[in-house]
């Protein structure tokens, strides 16, 4: 077990989020549970049964961040590990989306996680030790269609960790991101039965993901085992886009 740190899991309401902030619990790190309201991140806290709180805000309103992470490390100290999880699609075909559907969808996955990472910089620098773990998507790396909007976003993650791990890893604060593949969430749970089977299909583990993998990979990077990894995206997509 890695000694005990304050740690911040955006999108902690609810999927893969969820499962960040519990396995950052078992971990025996203190959790700050974020979402988009304080009450939608209890249940997570409640699960948890230990070190944790919910906080709300946008993560898109460097604002209502900065006050968060304020009254976090007023709360429990200075944060040092970060997990940037929250994340929105407004799916559709490039010829419809409106300017909304592509503004929405960058601020809050990808200006969210700038607005986070700024907030909490400084504090890991004074500590001389960080952990930042981005989660994009494979669709960030690969493309899809009906997800311009979200695939940008998510690309811009990629690029985002790499300058980051760069200007940080003097600092001894790492920056990684997560590339999961089709999980099993709110969000997903839209999917058309063919399109489930397709995944399984193609997947050489023949299986959806669940949010426990994709949390057991970011306990990995956010923990002293992983003190010389820095800059990466890991795939965890079941062997998917092999
Ligand atoms: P869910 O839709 O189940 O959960 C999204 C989480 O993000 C919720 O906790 C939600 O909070 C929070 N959130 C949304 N908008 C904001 C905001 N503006 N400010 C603060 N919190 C916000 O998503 P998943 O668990 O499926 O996805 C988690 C991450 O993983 C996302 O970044 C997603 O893009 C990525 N991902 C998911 C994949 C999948 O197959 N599920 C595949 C690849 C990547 P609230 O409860 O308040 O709404």
């Amino acid at each position: 077990m890695s000694e005990q740190k304050v740690a911040v899991v955006t999108g902690a309401s609810r999927g893969i989020g969820k499962a960040i902030a519990e396995e950052l619990a078992r971990q025996g790190h203190i959790v700050a549970c974020v979402a988009t309201r304080r009450e939608n991140a209890e249940k997570t806290v409640e699960a948890i049964g230990g070190q944790a709180k919910a906080y709300g805000c946008d993560v898109s309103n460097a604002a209502q961040v900065l006050e968060v992470m304020t009254a976090i490390d007023d709360d429990f100290g200075t944060p040092t590990i970060l997990v940037n999880n929250a994340g929105i699609t407004r799916d559709t075909l490039l010829a419809r989306m409106s300017d909304d559907d592509w503004q929405k969808v960058i601020d809050v996955n990808l200006t969210g996680t700038y607005n986070c990472i700024k907030a909490l910089l400084r504090g890991m620098m004074k500590a001389r030790w960080g952990r930042i773990v981005n989660i994009t998507s494979v669709v960030g790396l690969h493309g899809a269609a009906g997800q311009v909007n979200y695939s940008a976003s998510k690309a811009g993650l990629v690029g985002l960790t790499m300058s980051v791990a760069r200007e940080l890893g003097s600092r001894n604060i790492t920056c990684n991101a997560v590339a999961p593949g089709f999980i099993e969430t709110d969000m997903t749970s839209e999917l058309s039965e063919e399109m489930r089977a397709n995944v399984m299909a193609s997947a050489p583990l023949g299986r959806l993901g669940t949010p426990e993998d994709i949390a057991g990979v970011v306990g990995f990077l956010t923990s002293d085992a992983a003190g010389y990894v820095t800059g990466q995206t890991i795939t965890v997509d079941g062997g998917l886009t092999l």
